[in-house]
């Protein structure tokens, strides 16, 4: 199970990569400092008393150094025991050193790191020598024991490349996670790599397929999350919950926000670590206030929508942000939501009406007895056994 509570630290904004998608970037970005750390720990003592998860994001969280991670992971370790905190870690592996990788390895921190596919494929979104010096940061994070797992962005230029994709994961024996690019609040042409929601939306269904066709193979870490949604009818990650009041990001200097989406936008400032802010002081700043209302007029909005226990309007991010706070719509992605869990839940229902008797041999299959292809329930079994 994930924590609810998460904490996600952006030690900087800076990022020696130059991904031509990127948004959350930023050059000459302050790098946070162990008092930053220390402020965080006195916060959170009595802010909540769940299990905490901290995710140490950017920027390029690597950029803060061996020194940051040696004096900062046993800060919030032994500083909020009663927390029992988890941490994990998203980087683009260029600064992984053996040194950092102890200590990583010390605290169990499970890497999330981005390629696009092949080389070429990464290499055209990302910049010249992005997958070399990722790939060279994965083997030292491998030999440390290290757990890491690659998210592929997908542009409205690799979409077309999604089986050649695919089949690298594949072949490289990597899960696959996949995020699809957001119009660039940052850039001049916003749209030129987004992936639009009808694309992204058909990306899933393919997807969907493929992690049939290969369940206890690969896992499609999205798919098996929406599956998750479905059959449980809850969300399972935070784009498909409320996630205002569970998630929070500390930027470098110590300012609170709703997310790391946010941070550096000084309109979603919700608080400062100086001042140890309750929960109801946060959940009352403007952003605050942004993200209550945004919920209930996903109420509204989506009312009619079957989909609405488990998708709740889905991330307020891409729905607010770019706007400029004027809540508007739901997350422009909801096209693709709707038709990916209006094809699991379709799917869902013709294997439990088409099993005859329900026997564990049709079980899990799609469709008749006659068709041999797994359907959901027997990812779901799989997942389950996972
Ligand atoms: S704003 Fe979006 S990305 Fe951030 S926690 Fe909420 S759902 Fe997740
Ligand atoms: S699929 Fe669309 S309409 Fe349905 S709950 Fe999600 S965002 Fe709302």
């Amino acid at each position: 199970m994930k924590n609810p509570f998460h904490v996600m630290l952006i030690p900087t904004l800076g990022c020696p990569g130059r991904c031509k998608y990127c948004w959350s970037s930023e050059e000459g970005s302050p790098v946070m400092t162990i008092d930053t750390v220390r402020a965080t720990v006195e916060w959170l003592k009595g802010f909540r008393s769940d299990r905490v998860t901290f995710t140490f994001h950017g920027g390029e969280p690597l950029l803060a150094g061996a020194d940051f991670y040696m004096q900062a992971l046993p800060l919030l370790s032994e500083g909020l025991r009663e927390l029992n905190p988890e941490f994990a870690m998203q980087t683009n592996l260029w600064r992984m050193t053996p040194g950092i990788a102890e200590i990583l390895a010390e605290y169990h921190i499970p890497l999330g790191s981005s390629i696009d596919g092949p080389e070429d494929i990464t290499d055209s979104q990302r910049g010249d020598g992005y997958f070399e010096k990722t790939m060279k940061g994965y083997e030292i994070a491998k030999t440390h024991g290290l757990l890491v797992r690659f998210i592929c962005t997908f542009t409205n230029k690799s979409m077309k490349h999604r089986k050649e994709i695919f089949e690298f994961f594949k072949d490289q024996g990597f899960d696959l996670k996949l995020h699809p690019a957001l119009p660039s609040l940052r850039s001049e042409n916003p749209r030129e790599w987004a992936l639009e929601p009808e694309e992204y939306g058909e990306l899933l269904v393919y997807l969907l397929d493929k992690s049939l066709d290969n369940i206890g193979r690969m896992e499609v870490m999205n798919i098996s999350d929406l599956c998750r949604c479905v059959f449980t009818r809850r969300g399972s990650v935070c784009t498909f919950v409320n996630c205002m009041g569970n998630t929070f990001a500390v930027g470098p200097d110590g300012s609170i926000y709703p997310c790391y989406r946010f941070v550096g936008m000084p309109e979603w400032v919700m608080g400062h670590l100086r001042d140890k802010p309750s929960m109801e002081t946060l959940m009352q700043s403007e952003p605050g206030w942004l993200m209550r209302a945004f919920s209930e007029y996903v109420d509204r909005a989506c009312k009619d929508c079957s989909h609405i226990r488990y998708c709740r309007g889905g991330c307020p991010y891409n729905a607010i942000a770019p706007t400029g706070g004027k809540i508007e719509s739901v997350d422009p992605h909801c096209t693709a939501y709707r038709r990916i869990f209006t094809e699991i839940n379709d799917r869902l229902n013709r294997e439990l009406f088409d099993s005859p008797g329900m026997d564990m041999g049709g079980f899990g299959m799609s469709g008749s007895k006659k068709q041999a292809k797994p359907g959901i329930m027997a990812l779901m079994r799989a997942i389950v056994e996972r």
